[in-house]
């Protein structure tokens, strides 16, 4: 994980990275929706997209909605300690929403936090970051995990709203 070093995503020169980005992203055609991730996905229920840029020795691998701040900036650098928080608590979402967006109403998706801004909002949200005992955080990361892998299936073939509801509520059968 490269959240240690500054990130710069350039339109131009990172083109081809970006249309590599951009074809494991599948856009929900709401105007709330969220923009999930379907490429890699780690042990700990975040998405993993891997850079080959060259003087690297190693491939290096980020976080798509880390990589997502970064695309928004058109270049400039994505400071290091910046977080990727996300707001929908949707782990594999890769939605930033404009400043236009925002004003006309659409909620936030993707947003950049501080190191404590994001383990307040993990505690908030029951994603550890506190002090759980080993067992719940276990618990927690194996449902978090398999929530991503059941919202990657449901958009496998494109945007699929029961699907995608029914991996949100995480395999709760429905009320019907
Ligand atoms: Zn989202």
């Amino acid at each position: 994980m490269r959240q240690g070093r500054d990130l710069v995503v350039d339109p131009q020169s990172h083109a081809g990275e970006v249309a590599r980005f951009l074809n494991h992203v599948v856009r929900g055609p709401g105007r709330q929706d969220c923009w999930l991730w379907t490429g890699a996905i780690g042990s700990d229920g975040y998405g993993r997209f891997a850079l080959r840029r060259g003087g690297w020795r190693q491939v290096g691998m980020v976080r798509p909605s880390r990589y997502a701040l970064a695309l928004a900036l058109a270049g400039q650098p994505l400071p290091g300690e910046v977080r990727a928080l996300h707001e929908c608590d949707v782990t594999l979402c890769v939605r930033v929403v404009t400043e236009q967006e925002l004003v006309a109403g659409v909620r936030p998706h993707v947003t950049a936090g501080t190191q404590r801004e994001n383990m307040e909002q993990m505690v908030a949200r029951g994603r550890g970051g506190g002090r759980p005992r080993l067992i719940a955080r276990g618990a927690g990361l194996r449902a978090r995990r398999e929530r991503a892998l059941a919202l990657r299936e449901a958009v496998r073939s494109g945007w699929d709203s029961a699907a995608v509801e029914e991996a949100m509520l995480g395999g709760q059968p429905r009320l019907w």
